[in-house]
């Protein structure tokens, strides 16, 4: 029996695709996990306006508040003005500037690395990056709870892929000696997206020295967020030097669109040539180059800023465990577990009809049975918005399973 004949007769005149929506759709809707957009009507911020109502946006990775702010704007509208809005082609044809090249720059020296290239998305980084480097015949190691593009990173390279389980540092050191292959490449969110949680930087970087293996991290939500000058956990940690490729994001604490990779001469020639989503799509506009360009000056100069966000994090991990709920200031993700998709569900309306924006994360951004709200804290909350999202959680704390 054909699967199109097994399934509800189609209303006359549908298309074969829309009826396989349909019946994928129901099955999410039946599972709770189908999801829907929410335009806002309003600027990113710590109030944001959605449906008419205005809310307090927890849910917002823009962790310094630079997303609307006056200094990018008004760097991204003095390249609009030079350069006008689209690049016409990628970098290597016609669409690479001197404001990609400039930006490219300044995240070298804040980097302090070799060199730096630029893709257009975080996504495009990690589906890029690693098909460039390692192909059949190499192994690809990744933490079991690394964010989707590297996952699919690895799946594009064709490499194999070993999954070690998460932040286990001693069973990536068993799996590098077990599995044969020609390069082994170590991957790993530095801050884990959904828990907030850090990698075991140090022993990663000491067991990939160890067996010969490279080491690429993902630094999306470390960047602005963690080490004296704002530049991740590996400055954090000092280990800047020892670790082969640093991705970071300028969509999350940098409030603009766009990612880079901070790594040697060589491996930026290489990906330059190699990685597909730098070579076959067309560039960043010139305008979000110059307002990245602008972000880095303010994280790594606003020292206060960043100051701002760490005490709204010990201010909310406090609150948190005051109620109960496990909570480590360690990064400006705060992951509070319900277990079943329609609790998570249950527990967003809670807060949105008590004025809070927290989105409920659900498989298969989380594994099963970890469905949970994710706070996201920025610089830009008042002590009073951190205050109201803990009441809001203290009158939720009664009803939670899980
Ligand atoms: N890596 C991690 C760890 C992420 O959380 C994200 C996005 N949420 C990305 C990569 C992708 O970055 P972008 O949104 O810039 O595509």
């Amino acid at each position: 029996m054909s699967r199109a004949s097994e399934s509800a007769p189609r209303p006359e005149g549908e298309g074969t695709a829309t009826a396989w929506a349909r019946q994928e759709l129901e099955s999410l809707l039946a599972r709770g996990l189908r999801r829907s957009l929410e335009p806002l009507e309003s600027p990113q911020g710590p109030l944001v306006r959605v449906g008419g109502e205005v809310l307090i946006n927890f849910a917002s990775n823009d962790y310094l508040g630079l997303a609307a702010s006056p200094t990018l704007r008004a760097a991204a509208a003095a390249a609009l003005e030079q350069y006008g809005v689209g690049t016409g082609a990628s970098r290597l044809v016609v669409g690479d500037t001197r404001a990609h090249q400039r930006l490219e720059a300044r995240l070298a020296a804040f980097e302090r690395a070799e060199a730096v290239l630029l893709f257009n998305t975080g996504f495009a980084a990690n589906t890029g990056i690693l098909p460039a480097l390692v192909g059949a015949g190499d192994a690809v190691f990744s933490d079991a709870l690394n964010h989707a593009s590297l996952v699919d990173g690895c799946r594009l390279s064709r490499a194999r892929t070993v999954v070690y389980p998460h932040a286990d540092a001693g069973a990536l050191a068993r799996a590098l000696k077990e599995t044969p292959a020609r390069r082994k490449l170590v991957v790993t969110d530095t801050v884990f997206s959904m828990d907030g949680d850090h990698a075991p930087l140090a022993e990663l970087v000491a067991v990939c020295r160890e067996e010969g293996a490279a080491l690429l991290v993902d630094e999306a939500h470390a960047t602005g967020v963690l080490g004296p000058r704002g530049a991740g956990l590996c400055e954090e940690l000092g280990l800047s030097g020892q670790v082969d490729l640093r991705m970071g994001t300028l969509s999350k604490a940098f409030g603009a669109l766009g990612a880079y990779v901070a790594t040697s001469r060589p491996v930026v020639e290489l990906l330059l040539n190699r990685a597909r989503p730098f070579v076959f799509s067309t560039s960043l506009p010139a305008a979000l180059c110059a307002a990245a360009e602008a972000a880095v000056d303010m994280v790594e100069g606003d020292v206060p800023l960043r100051e701002k966000l760490w005490r709204n994090i010990r201010r909310f991990s406090e609150g948190l465990r005051a109620l109960g709920f496990p909570a480590e200031p360690r990064s400006a993700i705060f992951p509070v577990l319900l277990g079943e998709p329609e609790h998570a569900l249950a527990a967003a309306r809670h807060c949105r009809e008590r004025g809070l924006l927290v989105k409920a994360i659900r498989p298969p951004t989380v594994p099963e049975g970890t469905s949970r709200l994710r706070f996201c804290l920025s610089a830009a909350h008042t002590e009073g918005h951190i205050d109201a999202a803990l009441d809001v959680l203290r009158g939720l704390r009664g009803s939670i399973h899980g």
